[in-house]
């Protein structure tokens, strides 16, 4: 063999790899810094005599990134529909179209018949009015906490918002909705208590310093028991403006999800403002949704803060077609059928057995998750493996992520699309040849 002197000058020079056309090519998708930086690495292992020197433009081909960005795409075989350490909402591929047409140079302030300046948002703002008729006005910012100090900044600062006890939400990562007014120099005016508040404690807080009254829903948990609350219809009589949170972004009721409100409802029980998600149950982009009486959305829409809190053309663009296009993933895994869920794992996991894996089809319970629909448990089916696919399917490629349970690996199909169901046979048969 070669010493160590006579192997590191063999190594081939960077600008000899460089020059490989596989390298070339990937320089102008990847970018030249990524690229020397898998050439870099390649020639160290050539140094080390982990690979020959003739290998290392192989070496450096291999190490590429499939894309610039680190983010990627993941089987969320976990049965939480809406996965927050996933990105939520999976988007319909009628959105990511729309979102790669809007990326270059787009429309998105500019009207091509005319040639004139126009309504940034115009497309998106009618898509989600026509979606609720019964809303005045609408307007999109970048996700429902910019919705929320948004509305308070320009309906309550320095004024109060009364708000009930039970009602004062963390919303995950530490984030809690009280400190979020807060921030907007609003004063909160705390009603009630945790588990029961009255139109009567309302009443009694309401006064000239009520910028607006805020029902939050706690859609991350459930009280149950002696519990009680005034709901909106009760609460508009109040003489101040009615603020409803409805979290999850259903814009109409949704039968199998009968405690989780939607705009459409609260609208017409009386509220005068409502706040939502548009990565949620909506199965849209990040965004955040204000929908009401023209005057109040008016005023958010003109608050200088509303330029700081304002969605891209992307949002837009993905945001739009989520509302007109075909129906979005995250609202075809909620009512995805139970029958078709279990003939999917059954076969999935038939194929597996068949190459000698310890596959079974089982039942599953999944869940809407996201902080939406606390205890609905989704009857599902799963493919049961033993626990040591686990790491290997999650650091694969794809990532698969699934779920353990006792000592099984779970790979819930609820929040897979069936026509990923290949993939995931084809991930656990490739992890299969590794871990047996
Ligand atoms: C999720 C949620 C929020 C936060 O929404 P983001 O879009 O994540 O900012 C606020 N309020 C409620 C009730 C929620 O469920």
């Amino acid at each position: 063999m070669f010493g160590n002197m006579d192997r590191r000058r063999r190594v081939p020079r960077t600008d000899a790899v460089l020059a490989d056309s596989r390298l070339v090519e990937a320089g102008g998708r990847l970018g030249r810094s990524v690229v020397k930086a898998a050439v870099a690495a390649a020639q160290e292992r050539a140094r080390q005599g982990e690979i020959a020197p003739e290998e290392v433009a192989d070496a450096a081909v291999k190490a590429l990134p499939a894309r610039a960005a680190s983010l990627r795409p993941v089987v969320n075989a976990t049965g939480v529909l809406i996965h927050t350490n996933l990105g939520r909402a999976p988007l319909s591929a009628a959105a990511v179209e729309a979102m790669t047409a809007a990326a270059g140079s787009a429309d998105v302030e500019f009207d091509l018949a005319t040639g004139a300046r126009s309504r940034r948002g115009r497309g998106t703002l009618a898509a989600l009015a026509s979606a609720v008729p019964m809303a005045q006005d609408v307007h999109v910012v970048n996700n429902n906490a910019a919705a929320l100090v948004l509305v308070a900044t320009a309906l309550a600062a320095g004024r109060e918002i009364v708000i009930s006890r039970g009602e004062l939400v963390e919303i995950g990562d530490g984030f809690r909705i009280p400190d979020l007014l807060a921030s907007t120099g609003a004063r909160l005016r705390e009603v009630g208590t945790t588990n029961r508040t009255s139109v009567r404690d309302y009443a009694d807080a309401v006064g000239p310093a009520t910028g607006f009254v805020l029902k939050v829903h706690p859609s991350n948990f459930r009280i149950e028991g002696f519990t009680g609350s005034a709901e909106v219809p009760e609460l508009t009589g109040l003489g101040v403006p009615v603020v409803v949170d409805i979290g999850s972004g259903l814009l109409a009721r949704e039968p199998l999800l009968p405690a989780e409100p939607d705009a459409t409802t609260m609208i017409e029980a009386g509220a005068d403002l409502v706040t939502a998600s548009g990565d949620k149950l909506l199965g849209g982009p990040q965004a955040g949704l204000l929908l009401g009486r023209c005057d109040l959305v008016e005023r958010c829409r003109r608050h200088p803060l509303a330029r700081a809190l304002r969605v891209d053309k992307l949002t837009l663009a993905a945001l739009e077609a989520t509302l007109r296009g075909p129906v979005p993933p995250v609202r075809r895994a909620l009512h995805a059928d139970p029958a078709v869920l279990e003939r999917r794992a059954t076969a999935l996991a038939g194929r597996l057995a068949r190459a000698g894996i310890d596959a079974l089809g089982v039942p599953s319970e999944a869940a809407v998750g996201g902080g939406g629909a606390p205890g609905v448990l989704l009857p599902s089916a799963a493919v049961s493996l033993p626990e040591r696919f686990a790491v290997p399917l999650r650091t694969g490629d794809p990532p698969v992520v699934g779920r353990i349970e006792g000592a099984q690996l779970l790979l819930d199909l609820r929040a897979v699309p069936p026509e990923r169901d290949d993939d995931v046979a084809r991930a656990v048969l490739a992890v299969a040849e590794v871990v047996g």
